[in-house]
């Protein structure tokens, strides 16, 4: 069964806009740090908040008012609150569901460089992110071992240098525009400066959940950049894509940033054909291609969000089968020790 809140996707011209502050630090340092600061910002009374708190596991809540803002208020089933507030599911115990499903571990040559896949490497560019999805693969992540001091920017750029095969650097995190522009900067200007590498992506939710991020410093920067850019964004529903998103996403294509964007495949919040046709359509109008749509991983605490590959798969067909090619996202799952991710063509 499909539930109703799911399916329904609020006009833009709905979604309410009171002003925030322009810099988006400000923000940064404002977002609600508590789930009851989140609830209370959406109306729920002290008995209402006592019935939706649950442990966050270890997990902190982070949560921009920017993002905040595109919740409906009054309603526990909001596909947006639901991706960043602690469930009780979170304390469900399988043995299948654990740390490390990726075995990223495995891969890291050293803190800071995940080089799994030929001609490509992931960069830890930032530890820490805007917002902090209940979902995410990397809460278990070790960022405190991994926390990026410039100095140790030069040795994940040793090895970029030492690695010719390299030809494109992916700026990963934590999420890299948490980076203020001088710390961003001066490590793209340290990329450009090694020869074999020719594109610079970054990952980032930023632009959808702190679109003032976007400054037009940092848009002047990508174009001027030697390496052709690509920003894969990362939104799951429709109703993340307001009208700030997409004035940041108009400014980012106006400085030549192609844009994809990455979701993952949730259940309570985008399993169903309704939501997803209608963020593709939503994210194609912001100038956004549609790029992956993961299946989730076997995170410890995420067992409340898993969606089976047969059920991945049934959706992606029904997509397939009412929608443009260009706007049906390819499904795919990160499996250890495999030389890519795989593909999963729709049945
Ligand atoms: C997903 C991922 C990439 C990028 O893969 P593409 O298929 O090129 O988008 C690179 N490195 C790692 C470790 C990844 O998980
Ligand atoms: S922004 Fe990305 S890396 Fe950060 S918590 Fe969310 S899913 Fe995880």
């Amino acid at each position: 069964m499909i539930p109703q809140s799911a399916t329904q996707v609020e006009p833009l011209s709905l979604i309410k806009h009171t002003s925030l502050p322009e810099d988006w630090r400000v923000q940064l340092r404002e977002a609600y740090r508590t789930p009851q600061q989140l609830l209370s910002s959406l109306g729920f009374s002290a008995e209402q908040q006592k019935l939706m708190l649950a442990d966050d596991q270890g997990f902190t809540t982070l949560v921009p008012k920017a993002f905040a803002k595109k919740m409906r208020p009054h309603d526990p089933t909001d596909p947006l609150l639901l991706q960043v507030l602690p469930q009780a599911g979170e304390a469900i115990v399988d043995p299948s569901f654990n740390d490390d499903p990726l075995e990223e571990a495995r891969f890291n040559p050293m803190p800071g460089i995940v080089h799994k896949y030929q001609g490509r490497a992931l960069l830890i560019a930032a530890g820490h992110c805007a917002i902090n999805c209940r979902y995410c693969f990397r809460r278990h992540y070790p960022y405190s071992d991994q926390k990026r001091a410039r100095s140790e920017w030069q040795q994940s750029l040793s090895y970029i240098e030492q690695h010719p095969d390299i030809e494109e650097i992916i700026l990963s995190g934590g999420d890299p525009l948490a980076l203020t522009d001088p710390q961003l900067f001066e490590l793209i200007t340290a990329i450009e400066a090694i020869p074999h590498i020719k594109r610079l992506r970054i990952h980032s939710r930023l632009p959808i959940v702190l679109p003032q991020r976007i400054t037009l410093e940092l848009c002047q920067r990508l174009e001027n950049c030697r390496l052709t850019c690509v920003l894969v964004v990362h939104a799951n529903h429709a109703n993340e894509l307001a009208i700030d998103v997409a004035q940041a996403c108009e400014r980012l294509r106006q400085h030549k940033v192609q844009l994809l964007n990455q979701s993952v495949l949730l259940a309570q919040i985008n399993d169903n054909l309704a939501s997803l046709k209608k963020l593709s359509e939503r994210l194609f109008d912001l100038g956004i291609m549609p790029y992956y749509l993961h299946l989730p991983d076997h995170v410890a605490g995420t067992k409340h969000f898993f969606v089976s590959l047969e059920r991945g798969q049934a959706i992606v067909a029904q997509m397939q089968a009412c929608m443009s090619g260009y706007l049906v996202p390819k499904l795919v799952r990160e499996e250890p020790g495999k030389l890519s991710k795989t593909l999963y063509s729709p049945a």
